[in-house]
């Protein structure tokens, strides 16, 4: 036998090898992929695998078809991915069907402004199919971009609202609605668009800063100022009042104050003025009013009579310049703040919290039922007509004496001008505050009465008839509904149930119950073609409105055939049951309802319309995830269907997002620059990115978004990336069948990196199931990062490159290596999707692998940590800094290069010394340094030994250079070099490998 070299040293070195490339080409990858799980119908695939299984429902909130997705719609999205994805790898049949919001303002006027003056001409069925081909060609677009971002649903078959069966499914639970008693038709007023020309629900409007002109006028009191006080006897009294919309004036039919606040009235020349006693030094400032001295300054006013406001109750005043009363009334709405009378509904609170601060106006509150909120409510109360003099487009109607014809907004400063001619107005100015603005056209709007559809929120739903089991009638005995449920206002029902629902985050429940406790009636009717028609009609000789829930199901089958077109294809006798008549006068002509039902009555339906009706799905859902703006929108209205027509809510947990925002927390706008666009990210670095980027953000929060933070969530991914590969490639060769070894035959480091792989698993099922997404990433982060690449691949890697490839130690590395990228590919499948098939693809054959990742479930921790195991490993890592940091100081000094070059001695104390000395007998404590020798000695060390400073301060580390030669296979050095005559370059470990090696050839 020849005593040459036999073999070629660097190929005998296992180097890793894998089809996983390094680069991950995302953006041409990605699509790759989805074809092929196109081409395998993988969505249908996972559905037959968990047939039967326990259903976990996440009801989509559906996005408006009228414009292609930002990061927010995609945010949103890919979270909803993340639950059905990790449920259903938790071994749940968690289908998803996602939705799409076709009717509505937005894609009508859209359609506007494309059609231009060539709309006015149209029929609406011509603006109806325009409106439906635009929100089908974006539901397409849409479509496309969902699944390029790896979502997975059923994307053959969303639910669309326009589609003929959720038209009639709305239509249907209207009647509910009608049947139930909630529904009334009323003038009320409500927030309207004079720019759009239509009424606006709470969600429709954003509130800005405006200016208004503020003004404080006089109102000629007419009744006997003696009936308040004696001391007022044959003044001229007049009541001041505050307003910051001049243009209301015209329609003030009153002027409301405070039943309890002290009221004075106080001297100014020869007139006497009322103002809220608290407010008269500041009227009396603002207004220049009261006496002067001699030098010309003023003093205070003279007060002649204090009294409570509910003196001046039903006492009546003139208004400022019309020949009309304006009648006094009291109301605790009545505040001290400026902002009590101004239109807006939701900033009531808002506006009695700035009471405090702001003391603008007079606590006398001028009051236009037809234009305000409270004036509405205090106005029916008093029995005064709810006057709006304005029309749809905003312009004072004929009969506005001096101001017909104007626009309201206009109008103000001519109303200003006039009041000033007249000697009314005492003192204007501007005035900045809050102010309902359209979210569409972003003009500011006005509170305006008109006729409309609500739901009521106060009247009881017991006006229903149910029969019990008898066919007695139960509403004549009690107040129950069939299921026991009692009668109650929409308001009670939802407060009740807003508790019952689990709200994550947990303040969730504070903000709904602020939201039902404050929300007024829901107008449901919009003066507008594209939508759900309000399906009622009226008798054409004496205008009785029949809303019946019956004919209502009869128009609603109409529209199961033909679409909600059939309201404008048809005459109202082809819609009505035949021979229907006027239950009123017997009359057989009717006309039909302009209206269509508010969007967000369309959308609200949806966990019937939808849940209900497919046999995937299950009514009541699991979960519905939106962002927080839902509050006032689809969790709302969604709450109230169910209600009306279940008695229940339609969902059991409510997650919310935050906003996607830019790095310094600003909203994103592309005209602000600072938008992160979805598919310019997916083009540059794939869709998986932003996956990562949505899981590593706590989505709970706002998330932020910039090009830098996608570049760290890239560096991640790569760091992600990169562990997997090493696995991945050191398993090559490795058959799981027939080369795994078994668990109590495995080296101690394979068995505690196991060991916490099985506590990873814990934390990350823990943190799916409590859909905490940010937490499976950085436990997998730190997994992959510290755990695996700093320290157990680190150690491992010269055994898995220098060990014979069948050798057992290097056998068990694989078989550890071999289950951790299992896990991982399953852990991260849900976030990752596409990465983690990847991974799925390179592990080793293995005859039951599944066909994707995704059809397999999430790895189940066996609780079998070795807790004695890990925590002694914690310390091997721990006295392994030390030595890392004392090496880095030699490197620096120039004493070694590499740490193989080392020799490293070690003093530490009994305890240490103890649990270390194994691993230096059987000569592992070099491999776990990554140094060529390794010596320990015991010596009782004292704090102040000068031992290292870390966590553990009773060691020593001494650093020299190693002994012997450096082998030319393993780079170790050694002293044996040079013993061996077949491989002399080599050290005694890697002649065994050798040998081992040629004994398997
Ligand atoms: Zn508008
Ligand atoms: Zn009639
Ligand atoms: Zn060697």
């Amino acid at each position: 036998m020849s005593t040459e070299t036999r073999l070629d040293l660097k190929k005998t070195i296992n180097l890793p090898k894998t089809g996983f490339a390094q680069k991950a080409n995302l953006a041409q990858s990605e699509p790759a992929r989805l074809k092929k799980w196109a081409e395998m119908d993988l969505y249908r695939l996972i559905q037959q695998s968990r047939a039967g299984t326990e259903k976990f429902i996440l009801h989509d909130g559906p996005p408006y078809a009228n414009a292609d997705i930002h990061l927010g719609t995609a945010m949103n999205k890919i979270l909803k991915d993340f639950v059905v994805r990790s449920r259903t790898m938790m071994g749940y049949d968690a289908p998803y069907v996602p939705g799409y919001d076709c009717h509505g303002l937005p894609i009508e006027l859209h359609v506007d402004r494309k059609l231009g003056a060539k709309k006015s001409n149209m029929s609406p069925l011509s603006i109806r199919r325009a409106c439906r081909e635009y929100a089908a060609a974006a539901l397409k677009r849409q479509t496309a971009d969902f699944q390029r971002l790896g979502i997975l649903g059923e994307w053959d078959n969303p639910y669309v609202t326009m589609s003929n069966h959720y038209e009639a499914e709305t239509a249907r639970q209207f009647g509910c609605f009608v049947e139930r008693g909630y529904v009334y038709q009323g003038a009320r007023p409500v927030y309207w668009c004079i720019h759009d020309q239509t009424a606006l629900a709470e969600a429709e409007v954003e509130y800005h800063q405006h200016t208004s002109p503020s003004v404080y006028v006089k109102f000629p009191l007419t009744s006997d100022p003696a009936l308040i006080d004696p001391a007022l006897a044959g003044r001229k009294v007049f009541v001041l009042i505050w307003t910051t919309t001049p243009w209301t004036l015209p329609a003030n039919l009153g002027i409301a104050v405070h039943p309890d606040f002290e009221y004075s009235a106080f001297e100014h020349g020869d007139e006497v003025y009322i103002v809220a006693s608290e407010l008269v030094e500041a009227v009396a400032a603002k207004c220049d009013l009261g006496q002067r001295d001699n030098n010309g300054d003023r003093v205070a006013p003279r007060v002649l009579a204090r009294f409570h406001g509910s003196k001046l109750d039903r006492l009546e005043c003139r208004h400022a310049w019309l020949d009309r009363p304006s009648l006094l009334m009291v109301g605790e709405h009545v505040t001290l703040g400026g902002e009590a009378d101004a239109e807006t509904e939701l900033d009531v609170k808002d506006a009695r919290e700035k009471q405090a601060t702001s003391k603008a106006g007079t606590g006398c509150v001028h009051t236009a039922p037809g234009h305000g909120h409270d004036d509405f409510v205090i106005g029916k109360r008093y029995g005064l007509d709810i006057y709006c003099p304005v029309d749809s487009s905003g312009r004072f109607t004929p009969d506005v004496e001096h101001f017909a014809g104007q626009r309201v907004f206009e109008a103000n400063q001519n109303i200003v001008d006039f009041m000033r001619e007249r000697g009314v107005l005492l003192f204007s100015e501007n005035y900045e505050h809050r102010y309902p603005h359209c979210w569409r056209c972003k003009n500011p709007v006005i509170f305006r009465a008109t006729p409309q559809w609500f739901i009521s929120m106060d009247r009881a739903g017991g006006e229903i008839i149910e029969k019990d089991e008898d066919g007695r009638d139960r509403s004549n005995f009690t107040n129950n509904f069939t299921d026991g449920t009692l009668a109650r206002s929409l308001r009670d029902a939802a407060l009740q149930e807003i508790e019952r629902v689990k709200w994550i985050p947990a303040w969730g429940v504070d903000r709904m119950r602020n939201m039902f406790k404050g929300r007024p009636d829901w107008c449901v009717s919009r003066q507008r073609v594209w939508g759900v028609p309000i399906p009622v009609f009226y008798c054409a000789r004496c205008n009785e409105a029949v809303a019946d829930r019956s004919v209502i199901n009869h128009v609603a089958d109409i529209f199961e055939q033909e679409s909600a077109d059939a309201w404008h294809t048809r005459e109202a006798r082809e819609l009505l049951p035949e021979g229907y008549r006027c239950r009123k006068c017997g009359g057989e002509q009717w006309t039909k309802e302009t209206d269509i039902l508010d969007v967000w009555f369309d959308s609200g339906v949806s966990s019937l319309a939808v849940l209900e009706n497919r046999k995937e799905l299950r009514w009541p859902a699991d979960v519905y995830l939106e962002g927080g703006d839902q509050f006032r929108g689809w969790f709302n209205s969604s709450l109230l269907v169910g209600l009306a027509v279940r008695d229940r809510a339609p969902y059991n947990i409510v997650l919310t997002h935050g906003w996607t925002l830019d790095a310094q927390g600003r909203a994103m706008h592309k005209s602000a620059g600072n938008a992160v666009a979805p598919e310019e990210v997916i083009k540059k670095s794939g869709a998986e990115i932003i996956r990562l980027w949505c899981a590593s953000s706590n989505y709970f929060e706002d998330m932020r978004c910039s090009e830098e933070i996608l570049q760290r969530v890239t560096d991640g991914y790569r760091k992600l990336r990169n562990t997997a590969r090493f696995a991945l490639g050191n398993l090559h060769g490795f058959d799981p069948t027939r080369d795994t070894v078994p668990d109590n035959e495995m080296l101690e480091i394979d068995a505690w990196a196991l060991s916490e792989l099985d506590e990873v698993i814990r934390k990350v099922r823990e943190a799916y199931e409590a859909y905490e997404f940010h937490l499976v990433y950085h436990a997998l982060y730190n997994f992959c990062t510290v755990t695996l690449s700093a320290r157990y691949f680190d150690i491992i890697k010269d055994r898995l490159y220098t060990f014979a490839p069948r050798n057992h130690a290097r056998r068990s590395a694989q078989t550890a290596l071999y289950r951790i990228a299992d896990a991982l590919a399953r852990m991260l499948a849900t976030i990752l999707v596409f990465t983690a098939d990847e991974i799925w693809e390179n592990l080793p054959d293995d005859s039951s692998r599944l066909a994707a990742v995704h059809l397999a479930e999430l790895p189940k921790a066996n609780g079998q940590r070795d807790a004695e195991l890990m925590t002694r490993w914690k310390v091997i890592f721990q006295v392994r800094e030390e030595v890392f940091r004392e090496l880095e100081g030699k490197r620096v000094a120039g004493l070694i290069g590499s740490s193989l070059e080392a020799r490293v001695k070690l003093r530490l104390n009994r305890e240490y010394y103890d649990l270390l000395r194994p691993y230096q007998d059987n000569d592992e404590l070099r491999y776990i340094f990554i140094v060529s020798q390794t010596g320990l000695f015991q010596a009782d060390m004292r704090p102040n030994d000068g031992g290292s400073s870390g966590e553990l301060p009773l060691i020593l580390v001494e650093v020299e250079r190693a002994e012997g030669e450096k082998c030319d296979r393993c780079w170790n050095y050694s002293t044996h070099v040079g013993e061996s005559a077949s491989y002399p370059n080599v050290c005694e470990r890697c002649v065994a490998a050798l040998q081992e090696i040629e004994r398997d050839m």
